[in-house]
């Protein structure tokens, strides 16, 4: 039977071009190399960034299958491997040596006026005002009111996405293993006039976060999620579950997450 990979780059020449080499050395290792998904495909390789990593996943619908990231600059916390790492990783492939991942997703859900709406999330969803003003939303976890929260907005983050926006807004960064929700709140305001958590607050998995905008600024609610923005009318609520689904993304055998946290960040 056919073995088939599925390749995607981002457009940078660079990416271009480790594409098409590892395109020859994958048929040079008997394996057939496609640019779409096919259900037969076995891997998914996304050659870039995070960023690309992130389009990846999204363009093949958060597929069930493998997924391994080539790093051709930038960050690269997704991307395991390096340029100079591609024909140990075939090999590795080959002799099913390498490390699984399973990358939970979370789900929100936004319902406006007229419609509901489902976006999986891998990092993170932002919530926050389209206009420079200070925004004003409830918080409810499972479906009890906690507090209002004031100010730019939140990140609602997953263990995966501890590390990217959440961390700059000063969340804390979550070891992979813990399955915890962390909830982010950036520039809260303070005041005799308005109260807001100023930390980070970390929710078990099983929790459902509800964001209820008030209605001065149901228009004017920007979402953002892993970086793609949504602009909907009217938002009555935003929620957030997590879901059973994975991604599988494949490390190398010796992988480990706080040694890639230091040599990426500290
Ligand atoms: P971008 O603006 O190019 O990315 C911002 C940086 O975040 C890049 O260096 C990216 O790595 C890195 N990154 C993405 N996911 C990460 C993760 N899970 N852990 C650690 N670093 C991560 O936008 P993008 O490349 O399309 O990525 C989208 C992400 O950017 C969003 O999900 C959000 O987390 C992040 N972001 C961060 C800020 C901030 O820190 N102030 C603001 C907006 C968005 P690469 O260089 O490898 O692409
Ligand atoms: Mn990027």
């Amino acid at each position: 039977m056919e073995r088939i990979i599925t390749l995607k780059s981002n457009e940078l020449d660079k990416s271009i071009k480790i594409k098409y080499l590892l395109r020859e050395k994958l048929i040079t290792k008997g394996f057939k190399v496609i640019d779409y998904l096919h259900e037969d495909t076995e891997l998914i390789i996304s050659i870039g960034g995070d960023g690309s990593f992130l389009k990846t996943i999204n363009n093949f619908d958060f597929s069930k299958k493998l997924f391994v990231g080539i790093n051709t600059g930038h960050l690269g916390f997704f991307a395991d491997v390096s340029i100079d790492e591609i024909d140990e990783f075939i090999d590795l492939y080959i002799d099913n040596d390498y490390i699984v991942q399973e990358i939970p997703i979370l789900m929100v859900t936004v319902t406006t006026e007229d419609k509901i709406i489902n976006i999986p999330i891998v990092n993170e969803v932002v919530i926050k005002c389209d206009k420079s003003k200070v925004i004003h939303a409830n918080l409810n976890i499972n479906g009890k009111q906690i507090q209002k929260l004031s100010g730019d907005g939140l990140i609602i983050s997953t263990p995966t996405g501890s590390t990217a926006y959440n961390y700059s807004a000063r969340g804390s960064i979550v070891d992979p293993s813990i399955n915890v929700i962390q909830l982010t709140p950036l520039n809260p305001l303070t005041t005799n006039v308005y109260r807001s958590f100023t930390s980070s607050i970390l929710f078990s998995r099983e929790s459902v976060l509800e964001v209820i905008p008030e209605y001065r600024f149901e228009k004017s609610i920007l979402i953002v999620v892993d970086g793609d923005e949504y602009k909907f009318e009217k938002v009555s609520t935003i929620k957030t579950h997590m879901t059973n689904q994975n991604i599988k993304l494949i490390r190398m055998p010796n992988y480990e997450f706080w040694n890639r946290v230091s040599s990426k960040f500290l």
